[in-house]
This record gives C-alpha cells, sequence and structure tokens, in this order.
C-alpha cells in the first residue's frame, strides 16, 4: 500500500501492515475536487516511523500550483457562500456518513504515516468526526439575532462567510485537526485551502475524496503541499481572509504574526506543558492508571498529554508504583496487536526528545525508567523512544522549561496544594493541567485558581467535546486566544457579524424636516 493507494480503496480492503512498499507513489494535490500530481522537483520524503521505510513523497508545490489553489476557492465561494444552509447541511451529513464507514481506512493511514497505534488512530478520527457532527446544526449556529430597538425600529444580525480561509495543520493528529477546520469553516459558507502537515499528509486526502464523494462542490475544499514557503504564500496571499493554524510555538508566533499583519484573522494554538497535581486524597490506583495513560498514550506527541506529574507531600513515595505501572507498557509499531504505544514521528524528533533525557541528566535530575535505546526485535529500524520518567526535576531544568512531545514524563515534588497551583502559575504555557483529589474544596481551589485553559477534575486530558470550544491560555495560544477552534467561538471566528437597522412607519415617508441629532431611542 501507498499513501496515494489509500485514495480510492475502501475501508475493508486496506491491508494494515508495516511491509516495504515496492513503488511507493507520490501524493497529489486537491484542486477543483481532483486529485493532481504536483509538477515540483522537490519534496518532503514521509516514511513509516515504525521501519524508516519511504510511504510517500509530498511535494513542495509549485507557487503556480497554490495560486490554483486560491483561484479556485475564490471562484467557488461566491456560489458556495449563496448555498443555502439547508444544503450545506445536507452534505455534512453525508460526509459524517462517509468519515464513518471510511473510518478504518483513516486511520490506517495515520497509522502508517504517523505512527501512532491504530486503536489511537481511530481515536484521532472519531475526536474530528465529532466536529463534522457537531457541524451538522450549522443551520442553528448560523440563527441571527433581532431586537426592536426604538418605536418603529430593530436590528437584526445576520452571519455572513469571511470568504476564502486557510488552515495550516500539524503532525500529530492528522484526521483531527484538519476536522477542526474543514466542517466549520465550510458549514458557515467558507471555501477552504488546507495544508496538512509535510510528515503525514495521507488523512487529510482521504477526507478530500470523502468531501468530493459527499457532494461538496468544486472549490469548496482544496489541499495542498509544502512547508514554509507554501505557508508564507498563504499568509501573503491577498484573497485568504483568515488563517487557522495548530502546531508549535516557533511557527504558531511566526504565523500569527505575519498573518495579523497582513490584515487576516489568525487562530494559533500552540504548545503546552501540562501538570497533573496529584493529592493525598485521591483514588490512588485510578489516578496513577490515569497519568501513565495520559503521559505515554501516543507515545506523548498530544498537545493535551500530562508531560509533568506533581506529587504533592506524601504521594513522593508512589513513584515507584508508576514506574512499576509504566513497565508494563509495549512500546511496538502501530498495527502489532497488543502495542500500547508506537514510534516518534521521525528520526530528529527521536534526536531531540534523547537529548531532552540527556540534559535532565546532567542538570542533576533522575531518570527513574530510561526508555533510550529500546528496539522492538521485528522493528529495529524504528524511532523508538520507551517511557521515560525523570524524577526531582526542578523548574529551571531544561527538561521542565521546554515541551518535550515524546513518552517522557518530568516528576515535581511539591509541600502543599499552594506550592502545587503556584508551580504551576508560573510555567510558560497554560493548555492543560488537571488534579487528582477525593475533595470537593480542594477541587474548588484548583479549579478557581490555575491559569490553564482546560482543567480535568479527576480527568488526566480534559479536551472538551465540540459542542463546546478548545480553550487553551497563557503561551499555549497565540494573540492572547480571543479566537478558540470549534462550538460556537468557532463559528464566530469563521463568519462576520453584519447588523442591519431598519425603520419601517407610514409616518417616516415623507419627514417634514430632517432629523441631524443622533437618535436617542425615545
Ligand atoms: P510545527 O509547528 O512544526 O508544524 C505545524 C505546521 O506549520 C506544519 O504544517 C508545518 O509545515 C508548518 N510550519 C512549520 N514550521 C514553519 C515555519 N517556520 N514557517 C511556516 N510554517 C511552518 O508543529 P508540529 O511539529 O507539526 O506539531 C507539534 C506541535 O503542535 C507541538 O508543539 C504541539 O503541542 C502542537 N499542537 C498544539 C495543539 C493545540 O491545540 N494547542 C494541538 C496539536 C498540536
Amino acid at each position: 500500500p501507498t499513501t496515494a493507494s489509500f485514495l480510492g480503496s475502501t475501508s475493508t480492503d486496506f491491508p494494515r501492515t508495516h511491509e516495504k512498499i515496492s513503488e511507493p507513489k507520490d501524493t497529489p494535490y486537491f484542486v477543483d475536487n481532483e486529485f493532481r500530481l504536483s509538477q515540483s522537483k522537490d519534496f518532503v520524503l514521509v516514511h513509516d516511523p515504525a521501519t524508516n521505510n519511504l510511504v510517500t513523497r509530498v511535494p513542495l508545490m509549485t507557487t503556480e500550483e497554490l495560486q490554483d489553489a486560491i483561484d479556485s476557492a475564490q471562484k467557488a465561494f461566491s456560489s458556495w457562500s449563496r448555498v443555502s444552509i439547508i444544503a450545506r447541511q445536507q452534505i455534512m451529513f453525508r460526509y459524517v456518513a462517509l468519515i464513518k464507514e471510511n473510518w478504518d481506512r483513516l486511520a490506517a493511514s495515520i497509522t502508517l504515516e504517523q505512527g501512532k497505534t491504530f486503536a489511537d488512530a481511530r481515536g484521532d478520527v472519531l475526536r474530528g468526526l465529532q466536529v463534522a457532527e457537531a457541524a451538522c446544526a450549522g443551520p442553528e449556529y448560523m440563527k441571527g439575532e433581532i431586537l426592536e430597538v426604538a418605536k418603529d425600529m430593530e436590528t437584526r444580525t445576520y452571519r455572513e462567510p469571511l470568504g476564502v480561509v486557510a488552515a495550516i495543520c500539524p503532525f500529530n493528529f492528522p484526521a483531527m485537526i484538519p476536522l477542526w477546520c474543514i466542517p466549520i469553516a465550510t458549514i458557515t459558507g467558507n471555501t477552504l485551502v488546507l495544508k496538512p502537515s509535510e510528515r503525514d499528509p495521507g488523512a487529510a486526502m482521504i477526507l478530500a475524496e470523502l468531501a468530493e464523494k459527499a457532494g461538496f462542490p468544486k472549490g469548496v475544499i482544496n489541499v495542498v503541499h509544502g512547508a514554509h514557503d507554501t505557508v508564507n504564500y498563504l499568509l501573503d496571499s491577498p484573497a485568504i481572509k483568515a488563517i487557522s493554524f495548530v502546531g508549535s510555538n516557533k511557527a504558531g508566533e511566526y504565523i500569527f504574526t505575519r498573518g495579523s499583519a497582513n490584515g487576516k484573522r489568525v487562530q494559533a494554538n500552540l504548545g503546552a506543558k501540562n501538570h497533573a497535581l496529584i493529592m493525598p486524597d485521591c483514588d490512588k490506583g485510578a489516578t496513577l492508571d490515569a497519568i501513565v495513560s495520559a503521559a505515554f498514550g501516543a507515545a506523548g506527541q498530544r498537545c493535551m498529554a500530562l508531560s509533568v506529574a506533581v506529587f504533592v507531600g506524601e504521594t513522593r513515595s508512589w513513584l515507584d508504583e508508576l514506574v512499576a505501572k509504566a513497565k508494563t507498557l509495549r512500546t511496538d509499531a502501530g498495527f502489532e496487536d497488543g502495542a500500547d504505544l508506537g514510534p516518534v514521528v521521525t528520526p530528529e524528533s527521536k534526536s531531540r526528545i534523547e537529548s531532552l533525557i540527556a540534559s535532565a541528566e546532567a542538570e542533576g535530575a533522575k531518570i527513574l525508567l530510561d526508555g533510550r535505546g529500546y528496539k522492538p526485535a521485528k522493528y529495529p529500524n524504528g524511532n523508538w523512544v520507551a517511557p521515560t520518567i525523570i524524577a526531582n526535576v526542578t523548574p529551571s531544568q531544561q527538561c521542565y522549561k521546554e515541551e518535550i512531545f515524546g513518552p517522557v514524563l518530568v516528576c515535581v515534588e511539591v509541600d502543599t496544594l499552594e506550592a502545587g497551583i503556584e508551580l504551576i502559575n508560573n510555567n510558560d504555557y497554560g493548555n492543560g493541567a488537571a488534579v487528582f483529589t477525593s475533595s470537593g474544596a480542594i477541587a474548588e481551589r484548583f479549579r478557581r485558581n490555575i491559569e490553564a485553559g482546560q482543567l480535568g477534575i479527576n480527568v488526566p486530558i480534559p479536551v472538551p467535546l465540540p459542542m463546546f470550544s478548545f480553550t487553551g491560555n497563557k503561551k499555549s495560544v497565540a494573540g492572547g486566544g480571543a479566537s478558540t477552534f470549534y462550538g460556537k467561538p468557532g463559528v464566530n471566528f469563521y463568519t462576520q457579524l453584519k447588523t442591519v437597522t431598519s425603520k419601517w412607519s407610514s409616518a417616516s415617508i415623507s419627514p417634514a424636516k430632517a432629523e441631524l441629532s443622533m437618535p436617542t431611542g425615545s
């Protein structure tokens, strides 16, 4: 199988294997509801993270090709924005049904290109599917307001789409993040140019194929490829009215600044360092299980992974038990039955993670469980890092300050709840934080005082479902997080309000004299 041969296959006939592909096909781009091969001579090579065998080549598209995609979206906007919301909703219903039918095919593409286990890849698809399901309520979301503001006078609001919008996606959720954007952008009447991560574009290509099948007209959804040059082209294109970005701080802060300077709306979700505060009164077994799962699931490559465990008071003696639980996890290729976590995405990512582990050791922390050097016998060439637990960590160490984005849990010890809250609030990031306790009073104190945007109370990864919104805070969002993905705020991001004030009264037909002062509503 190749990424390209994922296209057009069915959910069940796609083999789930890490075998070497004899003739890998290049990933096409998608414009005007067609797959096209780029004429570019420059490619990014995508390898299966479990084997480092070549899976596909992703083109760094030419500017002419990128402009074709933007032109296609712009041409489609004038008609798509006038398609009735009920008709757009019907297409969204079909899109939801098709994603469900192709769930396994999407998940298999994710495991092959991104590396996460097949079961976890199915979860990646589900979290995106739920945004599409919620977007089916578009007619409700798009309703305006009306008020009689004075005698014979009323003001109404209409929600109107922005035009062509772009989405720039990260590698870690190849289905979920494109689906944070596609359904909300399109149900609200915008047309979209989406750039998946150049490291794993397969799921986005399948989503494009399904969009055409669901009945999205030509040009409503376009998928382009590339890296910074492609992003710069999108950021500088006058036709593009808004940019949605999810990814690292380095890229996101730059994209926010350049996109905003060009007059575009930008929503940007960035990196994280999510803490778990472990109180002595919590359910010990359930808490340690939750932490192991949230720290090492998806090999720690989730923006909401719990990457810092804060042990309060006597809970510091639970470290051995935590290590024992982590040791039972199986690190293996994503299609292998029983794999708990897969490889990390690239050899560069593996080296970066290993160097952060080494820095912890050099700075005086203690490696309680060391996942460096691990290799499953059947897959000696993969990007393996097994679960790693580092204790005696202090806030000045590099392993605490930086987002590791790998299966590495750093452990900090504090004496009191207050000291734990202070530690968490002193961290620059503010994506998520969780407390484990059986006390309502502690949970409430945590809830009131923690500055992170998404809190869990005995819930390790508190990502809100799409009837809410993804509400990161501090350095985990650009621009102060004024815009948040999906839910009602997502609809706000993709729409512009138009307010109409009208006066209808027979007395106003021929006023005796024009009134020049501002109306006061009396
Ligand atoms: P990344 O920033 O390297 O890449 C994201 C996108 O930006 C890609 O499409 C890439 O092509 C583009 N890009 C990268 N560098 C660029 C540059 N210099 N100029 C222009 N474009 C550039 O991120 P990644 O490694 O793919 O994803 C992991 C990061 O994403 C982690 O930091 C993680 O926390 C974050 N993330 C955040 C959320 C969230 O909701 N907060 C969700 C998922 C991932």
